[in-house]
């Protein structure tokens, strides 16, 4: 049975890198019937806030990973294994695989005369019992990663120095727990981002060196931003939640992630997770590096969002409504929407004008608008809206004729009476919108603005 693992560390906001590791991961134990586990890597105590692990919990439940499905297992805390860690490191320390090391950094600097070469191998033969723990690296030969998307990665032994286990206090470090946890949680996949392949590369002599046989391995691509660079908290907006946030649906961002270094072939993008999952294959993954175009996201929500059928349309608009705004209202506009917006926040701004007292006025939009004949528009079709009958034709072709009036094609002579009904130069059809709205509102809206 496949058993894949996603380890995120709890330091941060959930990034969309790790959400695509997840789904990675979740696709490949879907497809085979075996098991995600979930494993919190909660060791590192000054950098970890039990809210990032709630965040971690609520980000993969809203891309859908979460204990409804029987493939996944946990969520497991590193943390809690710590005396697993600890014997590990007392046997490799027992079968002479490792050793403890007193020397200092600066020791190790003057001995090797500089910096960057790592660790001389100095207290192999000293016998100590105390002081941090070296695992004992091979002095010739390679040790090859044979990633499934990376091909054969050969890391020349005399390189890799005697990395360290367990620190002088006894704690063991992230590279051993990790790998002690995946041995103990029988993972078979390793699939993570590739800023883990030196990792892999001391993991593969770990794993046998701890009586296991290492696990396939496969490091997804780096992401980058559109200047080509990594994505960074710094530089990008990078949390899953601030997605979530400004409306994009889980379901455009689940499809848009697994795009990011893996397509199902062929020219079709846009596809429901159900179809993708039988389709994932790793070795399929591109290694190359993988371009975050958060536009194409965009116009995938969008798709997305046209796509649903209007009931969910509106029920998913809901936390952009405010409270006191008459859903019924909002209902008969709600599908001139739907094909409008490719956010669901975009919502609010294209039908705040039928709840508040006065449209939001955009200075911008007004003064654009207000130009030429507008004022004489306005007064026009005030006139008219007072008897003409209140349906989208009839109020059109009313503006039309008043347009005519003042030598105007009808897009121009819209502009004003847009900006006074709505507050904004675009939006949902005007006609419609001023239908919804009602005569005495409208009128009302028409008077304030030549006022
Ligand atoms: N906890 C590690 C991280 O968040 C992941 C380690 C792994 O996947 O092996 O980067």
């Amino acid at each position: 049975m496949i058993r894949v693992r996603f380890a995120p560390s709890p330091t941060g906001m959930f990034h969309v890198g790790s959400a695509r590791a997840a789904l990675f991961n979740w696709a490949l134990a879907e497809q085979s019937g075996g098991r995600f586990i979930l494993r919190i890597e909660d060791t590192d105590a000054t950098r970890n806030r039990p809210e990032w692990t709630e965040g971690i919990i609520s980000a993969l439940a809203w891309i859908g990973i979460n204990g409804d499905n029987p493939v996944f297992e946990g969520p497991y805390f590193q943390s809690a294994y710590e005396p697993q860690h600890r014997e590990a490191v007392a046997k490799l320390l027992a079968d002479g695989k490792a050793y403890h090391c007193d020397c200092t950094r600066e020791q190790v600097q003057a001995r090797t005369g500089s910096e960057h070469r790592g660790y001389d191998g100095f207290c192999r033969g000293r016998g100590l019992t105390e002081g941090a723990v070296r695992f004992r690296t091979p002095d010739e030969g390679v040790t090859v990663v044979d990633d499934v998307i990376r091909g054969r990665v050969e890391f020349p032994n005399d390189a890799q120095e005697d990395f360290v286990v367990a620190r002088s206090d006894g704690s063991p470090l992230y590279v051993l727990a990790n790998a002690v946890d995946d041995i103990t949680q029988r993972v078979t996949h390793v699939v993570r981002g590739e800023e883990h392949m030196p990792n892999a590369a001391r993991q593969e002599l770990l794993w046998p060196a701890l009586g296991a046989r290492p696990p396939v391995w496969a490091h997804t691509p780096v992401i980058v931003n559109e200047q080509r660079k990594k994505l960074s908290k710094r530089r990008d907006k990078v949390a899953l939640e601030s997605y979530r946030e400004e409306g994009y649906l889980p379901e455009a961002m689940v499809n848009y992630l697994m795009l990011l270094g893996w397509g199902p072939g062929g020219d079709r993008e846009i596809m429901p997770w159900s179809e993708m999952v039988p389709l994932f294959r790793l070795e399929d993954v591109i290694s190359s590096n993988a371009f975050f175009d958060e536009k194409k996201l965009r116009a995938f929500n969008g798709e997305y969002i046209r796509a649903l059928p209007l009931a969910s349309f509106v029920a998913r608009c809901e936390p952009w409504l405010e409270p006191g705004w008459d859903r019924e209202t909002f209902a008969k506009v709600a599908e001139l929407a739907q094909t409008r917006i490719a956010l669901l926040s975009e919502i609010t701004a294209n039908v705040d004008f039928l709840f508040l007292e006065e449209p939001v006025f955009d200075q911008a939009s007004w003064d654009k608008a207000m130009k030429n004949s507008a004022v004489e528009i306005l007064t026009g079709y005030l006139a008219r809206l007072e008897t003409v009958d209140m349906d989208p034709e009839s109020l059109k072709t009313a503006l039309e004729e008043v347009g005519l009036e003042h030598g105007l094609k009808l897009g121009k002579a819209q502009a004003p009476v847009r900006v006074a009904i709505t507050g904004r130069t675009v939006g949902l059809p005007l006609f419609e919108s001023i239908e919804v709205l009602g005569r005495e509102r409208s009128t009302d809206r028409l008077r304030a603005a030549v006022a």
